[in-house]
């Protein structure tokens, strides 16, 4: 197969590179760099089965020759990206997802979109099913993502039903590893970089909100069998390895022998920030045999190891 990836100088993106080249296939990787990083597929350049576009999807996307599969993956992720780029989030995830299902059906190509829990939003029901519609604050700082992506959704399923697109949408729960940032702002880099530096860890609220933390190469398995599955609605990914952040926050430390401890942020916690957060993953494991394979502690030492080299 010959795929684009969209996003793929980003953290997932860049993964999910890796994965299909390594399984033989050729990718064109989009990208214009706007909480990405050059460096996570600089390993990439010169390989004959990579091809590099810097690119704005949110503008009309031109990709010559054969495609057979598009995998939009392009958008900010952490929650401190899309409050300081919410128009630019708000743009990728509708016009740029227009653009990239515009593509695949020019192509035609089968198309991903890489969705999130977010669009359950605060969530009443726990844990979330795919058939659970969410509890989303349309005008909260939140908001730009949340609907952003549920705007995604809506447009993937439409062009499923108008055009006969063969579309897949992954429901993303929270997923950690090498080449996230460590300045994106999201719990698992904030919280290694300040243990390496021997500093408290900064728990933001009264740290009883949980999330539920799944390794990267457990995401691009699940998103690996889902394009090849016939299944067009969505599906969760993600674990059942739910933490509240003081928890988080001190298994973090045990890791890392950091002595320092933590310390409540009450007032940096955003509006609206999800109290519970963990996946019904029933449809992933019935519908493409998926299950995590990589335990927390050990996902964790890789990603430390990593963040030591990098830092
Ligand atoms: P990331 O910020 O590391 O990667 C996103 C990439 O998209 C970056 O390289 C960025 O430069 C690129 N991008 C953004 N807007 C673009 C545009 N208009 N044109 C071209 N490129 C653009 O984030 P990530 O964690 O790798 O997330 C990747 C995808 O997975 C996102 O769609 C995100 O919503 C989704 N997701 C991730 C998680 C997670 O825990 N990492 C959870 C849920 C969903
Ligand atoms: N968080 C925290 N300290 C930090 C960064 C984040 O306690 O230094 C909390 C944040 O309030 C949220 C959880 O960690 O409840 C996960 O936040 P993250 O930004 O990683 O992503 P989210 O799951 O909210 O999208």
């Amino acid at each position: 197969m010959r795929v684009l990836i969209t996003g793929a100088a980003g953290f997932v993106g860049s993964h999910l590179s890796d994965r299909f080249i390594a399984e033989g296939h050729s990718v064109v990787g989009m990208d214009n760099f706007i909480t990405g990083n050059p460096r996570n597929i600089a390993h990439l350049i010169g390989n004959p089965n990579f091809r590099f576009i810097r690119h704005d999807v949110t503008n009309y996307i031109y990709v010559a020759g054969k495609i057979d599969a598009v995998l939009h993956f392009a958008s900010p992720a952490s929650p401190i990206d899309y409050l300081k780029l919410p128009i630019q989030t708000l743009k990728v995830g509708s016009l740029g997802t227009h653009n990239a299902l515009g593509l695949a059906l020019a192509k035609d190509a089968r198309f991903l979109l890489a969705s999130t829990s977010e669009i359950y939003g605060d969530p009443l029901q726990h844990p979330q099913s795919e058939d659970y519609a969410g509890n989303v604050n349309t005008i909260g700082p939140r908001g730009v993502y949340d609907e952003a992506k549920r705007f995604a959704e809506s447009i993937t399923m439409a062009y499923h039903r108008a055009h006969g697109l063969p579309t897949r949408i992954v429901r993303i729960f929270n997923t950690y590893g090498p080449r996230m940032r460590l300045d994106d702002g999201r719990v698992v880099p904030n919280f290694i970089g300040q243990a390496i530096r021997g500093e408290p860890l900064t728990v933001y609220g009264d740290g009883t909100q949980t999330r539920s933390f799944q390794y990267v190469s457990d995401l691009i398995e699940g998103v690996y069998r889902l394009l090849a599955s016939e299944f067009s609605d969505p599906v969760n990914i993600g674990t059942q390895d739910e933490l509240s952040m003081i928890a988080f926050a001190e298994l973090i430390n045990d890791i890392t022998g950091n002595k320092a401890g933590i310390i409540f942020k009450q007032s940096d916690r955003i509006l609206g920030d999800p109290q519970t957060r963990r996946p019904d993953t029933t449809r992933a494991q019935t519908i493409l045999g998926w299950r995590p394979v990589v335990p927390l502690r050990e996902g964790l030492e890789r990603t430390i190891e990593y963040f030591r080299e990098v830092m």
